[in-house]
């Protein structure tokens, strides 16, 4: 085969994919586009995220429980995970009730055809 030393393929080989977090050289090798490392902290911090959301849900449960206690439990959980979620965003304490908060979760419910509370 004759060789030509002026030409070069076009595009590059495929190389693998490195992982998407900064600064990490290794492999990308799930769906996530993470190395198996960064993927196991991805994870990680997803659980602690939830752990502390629903540590501020309990919170503001317990700072309000007759309100909260006169709701199903299915629209007690999801408003109380609502509500942690809206007061650990703005850097609230756990205890706060967030009216406007309310007023979101009200306006979600109504936008899925949910009117009932309780
Ligand atoms: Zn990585």
């Amino acid at each position: 085969m004759p060789t030509h030393p002026h030409l070069r393929l076009a595009g590059k080989p495929a190389s693998a994919p490195r992982c998407r977090t900064t600064g990490c050289a290794l492999r990308s090798s799930g769906e996530l586009g993470y190395c198996s490392a960064c993927e196991a902290v991805y994870h990680a911090a997803r659980e602690l995220r939830e752990q502390l959301l629903a540590r501020r849900g309990a919170q503001l449960h317990a700072a309000h429980r007759a309100m909260f206690d006169a709701l199903s439990p299915a629209v007690r959980n999801r408003l109380l995970a609502h509500m942690a979620a809206r007061t650990a965003q703005q850097g609230q304490p756990a205890h706060v009730f967030d009216e406007f908060g309310l007023e979101d979760f009200l306006a979600e419910l109504n936008d899925l055809g949910l009117t009932a509370l309780t």
